[in-house]
């Protein structure tokens, strides 16, 4: 490893501004703005590094794939990312601009440096010093770079099914997301699911004066309030008819992990909450990370404005999110959220399932978890937090239920990378904590 490392520092220069050739390419997916061009610079870096690469398309943006087989090696890793970034605007809040990065203050700037070119770039670098430093990788490797991943992954599952021997691997290893606040390395091992619905509770055709005609009209923002609060109960527990049927026991192991991640009350008193004292960090992590939640995102109904205006809505509607884990399936919760409002005599209302991800989570306890706080140890010097799963979602499920691999994600920007937002970035030593660090797993996957 120590010559691998010294390769990445004698090297630190030349990767940057081969970085900074990939951040000043727009890729930007929403607008179709640069993503081809920006697939085959990928691809080109992919080749230059020793990695034979392709720009495959999909309905949508293509997938740039690399694969590089390693004589003697047993196993292979498949190294996830994706290439393309959201929109920079407000384009006046950034303080240098987007597509033109610039180093200030150990960190670098620019579009895509966290989401997701930094953290991607550092495994295509990773890859050239231990081909270079060491002359052949320990494992068979194969590169799967996807330029949909802002707009919702929405080719990638099929993508997967029709590829599935080209993509076919041990493991999937990718960095995205932040790091823990003090630049505490994290092994991240899941997600949760989510199922988003919109419940629409309807009356007259129109909004009519609330005293003239209250009597004979019907009022679908009471309609709606009243479902809404057959949901949960005071505390927020859900009342859906088998809602917690799947989700499994937290594990000794799993216990044992929460019990070792900081809790940082200032997550509340920063919203101007106040910490409740009996309810210290497992109390919360244990609910995001291993319990599901219904949550209203949003709610709307007749007159909101300024004033008085004495009036009776024609239309009341609710977004609501349920956040999903292991074992639960969105299918049968949305069937259940419907029976649910039949039942309860509401089945005069409209809902309607607007998307869904899977939960999915690799086992705590899995080889592929040690390897990659393994690996993490050594390329950032600092013990990892292994982190069971993260509270929002994402289509990790794509690779554990649909290609049936364990995955695990070790993030290499900062927790304040500022992704989607103004002034992005990605800390130098992340980046290059990050190249040692894929290195490192590699070698570790190797062992799997
Ligand atoms: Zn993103």
């Amino acid at each position: 490893m120590q010559q691998i490392f010294q390769y990445v520092e004698g090297n630190r220069e030349r990767f940057l501004q081969e970085l900074f050739a990939l951040l000043r390419q727009p890729s930007i997916s929403a607008q179709n703005q640069g993503v081809a061009e920006c697939a085959e610079l990928l691809k080109s870096h992919l080749d230059a590094v020793g990695v034979p690469a392709m720009v495959m398309p999909t309905a949508g943006h293509p997938v740039v794939f690399g694969e590089l087989k390693s004589p003697g090696a047993t196993r292979t890793v498949l190294i996830y990312g994706h290439y393309d970034v959201q929109p920079p605007d407000p384009l006046e809040q950034w303080k240098s601009p987007p597509f033109e990065p610039t180093v200030r203050d150990g960190r670098i700037w620019g579009r895509g440096a966290g989401d997701n070119k930094g953290q991607l770039f550092a495994h295509v670098k990773a890859v050239e010093a231990v081909l270079k430093a060491a002359k052949r990788l320990p494992v068979h490797l194969k590169f799967l770079f996807e330029g949909e991943e802002e707009v919702g992954s929405r080719n990638l599952r099929s993508f997967l099914e029709a590829n599935r021997a080209l993509l076919g691997a041990d493991c999937c290893y990718c960095s995205d997301g932040g790091m823990y606040p003090d630049d505490q390395p994290t092994v991240v091992l899941g997600v949760r699911g989510n199922l988003y619905v919109e419940v629409t509770a309807k009356g007259a055709n129109r909004d009519v004066h609330s005293g003239n005609l209250g009597p004979y009209v019907p009022n679908p923002a009471w309609r709606l309030a009243h479902f809404l609060a057959t949901l949960t109960d005071e505390s927020g527990k859900a009342q859906v008819k088998g809602f917690y049927d799947d989700v499994l026991p937290m594990t000794d192991s799993e216990r044992k992990a929460l019990a070792k991640i900081p809790f940082d009350p200032g997550v509340l008193t920063g919203l101007g909450l106040t910490p409740d004292p009996a309810k210290g960090g497992p109390f919360y992590f244990e609910r995001v990370m291993f319990q599901p939640a219904m949550n209203i995102c949003g709610l709307t109904s007749g007159y909101g404005g300024r004033g008085m205006k004495t009036v009776l809505p024609h239309v009341a509607k609710a977004k609501i999110d349920m956040r999903l884990v292991v074992n639960m399936d969105p299918n049968d919760i949305f069937a259940k959220f419907t029976a649910h409002a039949r039942e309860h005599g509401f089945g005069d209302l409209e809902i309607q399932r607007l998307g869904s991800f899977y939960p999915s989570r690799t086992p705590i306890d899995h080889p592929l978890g040690r390897a990659a706080a393994a690996a993490a140890r050594q390329g950032f010097g600092k013990e990892p937090l292994l982190i069971p799963c993260m509270g929002g979602s994402d289509p990790d499920y794509y690779f554990t239920k649909v290609l049936g691999m364990p995955r695990v994600n070790v993030p290499y920007a900062p927790h304040d990378e500022n992704n989607h937002a103004p002034n992005e970035n990605i800390k130098l030593e992340g980046f290059f904590c990050g190249v040692k660090t894929t290195a490192a797993f590699l070698h570790e996957a190797a062992k799997l």
